[in-house]
């Protein structure tokens, strides 16, 4: 039966809170006010229970497996919301001074040096509020970059093979993107690219691994190539889960990348949000980035050891006062603000908890086993559905559903059908160089046992193909709802709001 909608559930009278007697005059609010306020009516029971239902008809990363591609589905460490909802961090208010926000520049200025060290890079900003968002960023400063020097370029090139969010950053920014076509391995072709690459080319953006999972072997070659015709290569860090405390893209000759640390360093991120995505850069490119910039000034007054120091503490302020942390606005080549405030703070908290709790050892420990657990879904599944790109990858495998066409299947009935078995679907017809492409990425954070049982419903799917297509094609039986009409749901939002 579908969940009714509060107002449907409501009676008249039920209350979930009782307040104190009156120690003061009641006053009548009016006939209006009332009308405005026709709120349901429910016991707390009532409440609690609605909200359990709903939380429980959707699929998320605590109820079941999420093998989502490119996405990085990981589960969500509890520590973080904790951190994130400390009073002193959710009571702040953004324009709060200096002196009183201490605590949370410190964090961001922290969490800054951390991604530096992550990544290799000479500096960065936090104030993107999505890895799309990030990109805007980054190529607006190569933008800014040319501008400065008085070269016109016009043109970013953007393999076939990338996120849809690459060329649209691209347009927005106001380049031309220009496709190029990956090699029969997947792969950027070096030679194609030398071909494609003129002065009038600003930047290359790499996904690496690339959407395949594989690692560019040539990145430090491809970098070379740009650098040379003096352009400038972004990498789209989506996928650093794949290599976080393995290998540092500064050091392959990047010149800036994004970071998603909501897929990375794990925030909640179904359902289109909340993200955060730094952008990291190296020095060329540091006078362009938002403003302001989170820095610290000399001193040394929590028993710290090093710091960025353009700032010297005022000797006339009393040091409670003087701000070791702070804002620095004064940056005239800087693209300018890409957000209001300071980005989406709540989510460099749990990216700073979480790179806090694990360390060095722990980031390079979850990447190892995010590649060996793809790896093992690889092994067990080449053969029961087609593997284009063989060969080891890293964070993600993608398969292709062509084998099922001769039962009349497609992968989206793969997809539909995987839900039955209590698991999220994996990205399907993503990257498009793949047809009837099924990415999976299953994380580190998933044990033996429920790979072992994501490979066991994924043979079962592609016997039933064979043995009962007709289930399949009327698959998800055992969900709330079964197929929608996708593009009439998107364009025809019934938010079923009674009046
Ligand atoms: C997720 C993703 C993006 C976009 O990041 P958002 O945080 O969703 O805006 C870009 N590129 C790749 C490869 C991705 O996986």
């Amino acid at each position: 039966m579908p969940e009714k909608t509060l107002f449907q559930l409501s009676s008249p009278g039920r209350q979930a809170w009782s307040l104190p007697a009156l120690d003061v005059p009641a006053v009548d609010a009016g006939e209006t006010a009332r009308k405005g306020n026709d709120l349901p009516e429910l016991s707390e029971i009532d409440v609690a229970r609605h909200f359990t239902r709903l939380s429980i008809m959707n699929h998320h990363v605590d109820k079941g497996f999420y093998p989502l591609g490119s996405c990085t589905m990981k589960y969500n460490p509890k520590v973080n919301e904790l951190t994130s909802r400390l009073p002193g961090f959710t009571g702040l208010h953004p324009l709060e001074p200096e002196s009183l926000t201490q605590g949370a520049l410190r964090l961001m200025y922290e969490l800054g040096e951390m991604l530096k060290e992550i990544t290799g890079f000479d500096a960065v900003t936090l104030e993107p509020a999505a890895g799309a968002h990030g990109e805007l960023t980054g190529i607006m400063m190569v933008r800014k970059y040319f501008e400065k020097r008085g070269e016109s370029r016009d043109v970013v090139l953007v393999p076939d093979s990338a996120h849809g969010t690459n060329p649209a950053s691209v347009t927005l920014s106001g380049f031309k993107a220009v496709q190029i076509k990956s090699n029969e391995r997947g792969e950027i072709d070096p030679v194609e690219l030398e071909r494609a690459c003129s002065n009038c080319v600003a930047c290359l953006m790499v996904t690496n691994p690339n959407t395949l999972g594989i690692f560019e072997p040539e990145a430090k070659r491809i970098c070379d190539i740009m650098h040379r015709q003096g352009a400038l290569v972004y990498l789209d860090g989506a996928n650093l889960n794949a290599y976080v405390g393995v290998h540092r893209p500064a050091d392959a000759g990047f010149d800036l990348m994004h970071i998603n640390l909501h897929k990375t360093f794990s925030t909640p991120h179904g359902g289109g949000g909340p993200g955060s995505g730094p952008v990291a850069v190296t020095k060329a490119l540091e006078p362009f980035l938002p403003r302001p910039v989170v820095r610290r000034a000399e001193g040394q007054r929590d028993g710290g050891t090093e710091g960025q120091s353009d700032r010297t503490l005022d000797p006339s302020i009393p040091r409670s006062l003087d701000p070791l942390f702070y804002l620095d606005f004064d940056r005239p080549d800087s693209i300018g603000r890409v957000m209001g405030f300071h980005g989406q703070f709540a989510v460099l908290v749990r990216a700073y908890t979480y790179i806090r709790m694990l360390g060095a050892a722990g980031l390079k420990d979850a990447a190892e086993s995010a590649v060996l657990n793809a790896n093992y879904v690889r092994a067990e599944l080449d053969g029961v559905y087609d593997l284009p790109y063989k060969g080891r990858c890293l964070h993600e495998v993608v398969f292709s559903g062509t084998n099922l066409k001769q039962y009349g299947i497609k992968t989206l009935d793969v997809a539909k059908r995987l839900l039955d078995y209590g698991m999220h679907a994996p990205t399907i017809y993503f990257p498009l160089i793949v047809p009837e492409a099924l990415m999976i990425e299953p994380t580190e954070t998933e044990s033996r046992e429920s790979l072992d049982g994501f490979i066991a419903a994924m043979r079962q799917i592609a016997d039933e193909a064979r043995t009962n297509p007709e289930i399949l094609r009327q698959a998800p039986i055992t969900t709330p709802v079964r197929r929608l009409d996708e593009a009439k749901a998107s364009r025809e939002l019934d938010v079923c709001y009674p009046v």
